[in-house]
């Protein structure tokens, strides 16, 4: 029978009514309590690090989740996460870089109710990524739904309805039904896992809208290494940022192009007010990447290196088939 570790941190799935609203207050424990067919799965250890919403999670946990991943990765043949789904896609996407070729699966789940409540997709979700975690060699990815989400794909895309997650600009991995697993993307093994132990979290995500003052420009370059610039469309700078960008460039700043519409991706080669910046600053932009991989991915290299080149070549590699292009 194939051991695995459920840690729990959170979310909306451990979470019960209080005075002040949903709070997470439910142990490990009492979650397999409400799955009692899970027994017949698999060997289940449990673990709680934390007990937050996850509004509160921050990278100082991601890292803390990768390295008890890796503590106990010998003892295991696969891990369970559940999670609040409000950042859920982050931590998917921080754990996919943080662990990266790991042929053990390390399936994030959660609910967008509590596993207390009479109705509820809690119980279904939970005995879904236990279901899919004994099914074998994975990598990282979100188990929601039904739906099972390459861990840098996911974007939270419903804030109540119960099929809240979608894979951005790439098929699901598989589906979950009842007891079967159907998988649509066969897995490719590339050989043993690398953790890693650092990131570099000063990364700013900036969201142009029409006209916005220059001065943030300036201000959100102070704050961070990495700019992360939300554009509009396939992607492009406005004329009344190109001085400050070209004074974040001077002071070494990674500038990366990303567009704020969620299908399909960026490609600045196309317009005018885009393909004159990439060719003159040689920018990165995300393609066809989540915002939430982008983010992650920029503190994961920044983390690894500060030599430009590094940099480039670390951002563009394709990482649990977080780019296409
Ligand atoms: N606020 C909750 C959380 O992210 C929402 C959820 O879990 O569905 O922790």
């Amino acid at each position: 029978m194939k051991k695995i570790l459920l840690i729990a941190t959170g979310g909306t799935i451990a979470s019960r009514k209080t005075e002040e609203g949903l709070a997470p207050s439910i142990t490990p424990q009492e979650l397999l309590a409400h799955v009692p067919d899970a027994a017949a799965l698999c060997q289940i250890h449990t673990l709680q690090p934390l007990n937050l919403d996850s509004t509160n999670i921050r990278p100082e946990h991601w890292l803390e989740l990768a390295r008890l991943i890796e503590d106990h990765y010998s003892a295991y043949d696969g891990f369970v996460l559940c999670h609040g789904t409000d950042t859920l896609a982050y931590t998917a996407s921080a754990l996919s870089y943080l662990i990266q070729h790991t042929r053990k699966p390390i399936v994030l789940t959660g609910a967008q109710r509590s596993i207390d409540e009479d109705t509820t997709d809690a119980k279904v979700n939970l005995l879904d990524a236990l279901r899919y975690a004994c099914a074998g060699d994975s990598g990282v990815c979100i188990v929601f739904g039904s739906h099972v989400i390459a861990g840098t794909r996911a974007r939270k895309s419903r804030t109540k309805s119960y099929n809240a997650f979608t894979s951005l600009n790439f098929p699901d991995l598989a589906s979950v039904h009842e007891s079967r697993v159907v998988r649509y993307i066969p897995w490719e093994d590339q050989g043993e896992p690398v953790f890693y132990h650092k990131l570099n979290t000063r990364v700013f995500l900036l969201k142009l809208t029409p006209g916005m003052d220059p001065a943030a420009f300036a201000m959100a370059g102070q704050l961070c290494d990495g700019l992360i610039i939300e554009s509009y469309g396939m992607g492009g700078i406005p004329h009344l940022y190109l001085e400050e960008l070209d004074r974040l460039i001077q002071a070494g700043k990674t500038v990366v192009m990303a567009t704020q519409v969620p299908q399909e991706g960026s490609d600045l080669s196309v317009y005018q007010v885009g393909k004159h910046v990439k060719e003159r600053y040689h920018l990165l932009e995300t393609y066809d990447m989540t915002l939430e991989s982008t983010v992650t991915k920029l503190m994961w290299v920044l983390g690894q290196t500060q030599d430009q080149r590094e940099i480039r070549r670390l951002f563009c590699q394709t990482v649990n088939y977080d780019m296409l292009f």
